[in-house]
């Protein structure tokens, strides 16, 4: 009977390997993107993120339209007191009523902060977006109405990744994202508790903070990613750091501590990027008019502009133009983001209006995106992503 014994052999052999195959490729899809664990100060598990929403921040109309899909509690934000039931809002407004009361939906409370929670989460709409968690409406010493929606910290991360980063790319550079941006948020709401505005907010909606519209970019995909690297940031030295992020760096990242408020730190060094060489925005060209860009910063004169300091990635820390100084930052906040992708640029004069040649989008400083998805699609793993982008950070898990 050797055939059959043959054929057992080669087929438990066959057998060990596609388990062999089995288990390296397991291993490949689960293996964690942290390396292992740390406990911060007052963080047991993760936290409730307020985010003050910024187009009603304060409301320009002293009102904001607002509806909820199903049951609904508002409860007075000092006691915890329960002050109304709802069975459910539709096209309704919170808004400031006569004599300063706060009025949601037809009623009207005397409290100046009320909480709105919903039965069901994520049927809370305010204007046209839904958002999870609670919504704190309240009136500031100036009676300006104030929004900020309430969210735990995984929630809201699903809803910032996809307003951050195309959800289609590769998943080691979403994971990457995902880590960057949980840090970005527990070390602003860190940093809100030192500045006495936590109880407010902590963050905002918009590129203040980072980008986060709600339930409106989040997806199975990108619950899925968060959901993977749930409780992960990066530490320095132990502690938390501003894990800054922007789109394309152009050849090279940033030192921090040259365009922020931050401590000079390893993870904030700036670094050579040969990832995103690929990405659109790796040479661009744009005219602006002069009178523009004078309206934009409002002076007289913008002649003999020109780059007068450059940061190691060739970012202008100083633009000089008609006797005047500008950081570099400033400079292209007041003349439009959206018109001047990056600061890193060399400048024609053209008469009537400046050429400005450049490269990259954005500050510059962290992790650069379309470089992260150059790394993760030459097979990097989102921790190996976050180490280049971030020299010397530690990977964990903080809850
Ligand atoms: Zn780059």
């Amino acid at each position: 009977m050797p055939r059959p014994v043959r054929s057992l052999f080669k087929a438990s052999l066959q057998l060990a390997f596609l388990c062999l195959v089995g288990m390296a490729l397991y291993s490949c899809t689960t293996r964690p993107v942290e390396r292992g664990q740390a406990t911060l100060p007052g963080l047991q598990g993760p936290p409730v993120v307020r985010v003050a929403l910024g187009r009603f921040f304060p409301a320009p109309a002293n009102s904001a339209p607002l509806s909820i899909d199903g049951e609904y509690r508002v409860t007075s934000t000092s006691t915890g007191a329960i002050l109304h039931h709802g069975a459910s809002l539709g096209d309704a407004a919170v808004a400031v009523g006569t004599k300063g009361s706060l009025m949601v939906g037809r009623q009207a409370f005397s409290e100046r902060d009320v909480r709105i929670l919903p039965a069901f989460d994520g049927t809370l709409k305010v204007g046209d977006r839904f958002y999870r968690g609670t919504l704190r409406a309240l009136l500031n010493d100036d009676g300006k109405l104030l929004l900020v929606n309430e969210v735990p910290m995984e929630s809201y991360l699903a809803g910032v990744l996809g307003a951050e980063m195309p959800l289609d790319y590769p998943r080691a550079a979403l994971e990457a994202q995902a880590v960057a941006a949980r840090t970005y948020a527990l070390f602003e709401i860190r940093q809100a508790e030192i500045d006495g505005r936590a109880n407010l907010f902590h963050v905002f909606d918009d590129t203040r903070s980072q980008v986060y519209a709600g339930t409106l970019r989040e997806t199975d995909k990108a619950r899925a990613v968060v959901g993977a690297t749930r409780g992960v940031a990066l530490l320095s030295g132990g502690r938390l750091f501003c894990a800054y992020f922007h789109s394309t760096c152009g050849g090279h990242t940033e030192p921090g501590h040259l365009f922020f408020d931050v401590p000079q730190m390893a993870p904030l060094s700036g670094r050579p990027c040969e990832y995103c060489q690929g990405g659109k925005w790796r040479r661009w060209e744009t005219t602006i008019a002069k009178a523009d860009i004078c309206q934009k910063l409002g002076v007289k004169d913008v002649s003999k502009l020109k780059v007068a300091e450059k940061a190691p990635g060739i970012h202008a820390l100083r633009i000089e133009a008609g006797g005047r100084s500008w950081n570099g930052m400033e400079f292209r906040l007041a003349v439009g983001p959206d018109r001047l992708p990056s600061t890193a640029f060399e400048v024609e004069d053209r008469g009537t209006s400046y050429v400005f040649r450049g490269t990259g989008y954005g500050h510059g400083v962290g992790l650069c995106q379309v470089g992260c998805k150059g790394m993760a699609e030459l097979g990097y793993e989102a921790t190996e992503v976050l180490k280049f982008y971030y020299p010397g950070a530690e990977v964990l898990r903080v809850y």
